[in-house]
């Protein structure tokens, strides 16, 4: 079964309502996504550690560090990218990879037509997307990235939907998804409802 994690903070649920109000303008709702990589924490939690001491100024003490190799963040075009730099911000060791999938609006499938990843092998690995809708686009990156074999696979969203989801779960039933909002259901079309619009458009003013 799918592991769904949706976060509860007040200070998120805030910039998610911003972000989510139509009248907020294209800069406001970059920036505002860039910040919402407050995600990353919960995103990152299963990241495995080794204790280390440190000396403070006043004391030896326990501590831990990230073991292994660096992380890969993988950034889903074009609606990833105010996510990515922000979580770059939390996990500025990681190496970036992207995948340009764009989805045919007459059938929602996804065409992926940019691929640009580096080793996978044995590393966590987060994939950062806005949107879980109908799960075609999640599921096709998710295809690529398990043709490696990465130690950990973990997908984080702002907003998901139901029906995104149990595609996931059909098709990669192991990977976690992390997210801010699980929203209501999609429209005829396949936009999320209430959601928040098209997030590439409103993020790089296009329509
Ligand atoms: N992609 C978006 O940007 N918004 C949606 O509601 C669904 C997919």
């Amino acid at each position: 079964m799918t592991s769904v994690t949706v976060l509860d903070h007040p200070l998120l649920a805030h910039k998610l309502t911003r972000i989510r109000d139509r009248d907020t303008a294209t800069p406001e709702f970059r920036s505002l996504l860039v910040e919402t990589a407050m995600i990353a924490v919960e995103a990152t939690r299963h990241f495995p550690v080794v204790e280390i001491e440190v000396a403070t100024p006043l004391a030896k003490m326990k501590g831990i560090r990230l073991d292994g190799p660096s992380p890969v963040l993988i950034s889903i075009l074009r609606a990833g990218t105010a996510l990515l730099d922000g979580f770059l911000r939390i996990v500025p060791d990681a190496d970036v990879g992207y995948i340009g999938l764009y989805r045919d609006e007459e059938t929602l499938q996804a065409h992926e037509y940019l691929l640009r990843l580096p080793d996978l092998t044995g590393r966590d690995v987060v994939i950062v997307d806005p949107m879980l809708a109908t799960g075609h686009t999640s599921v096709a990156a998710l295809d690529r990235i398990t043709e490696s074999v990465p130690r950990s696979i973990l997908f984080a969203y702002l907003v998901a939907a139901p029906k995104g989801i149990s595609e996931l779960h059909s098709h990669h039933p192991q990977v976690p998804i992390v997210t801010a909002s699980l929203d209501s259901h999609l429209d005829e079309i396949g936009y999320i409802v209430p959601g928040l619009g098209d997030a590439g458009d409103r993020l790089y003013g296009t329509t």
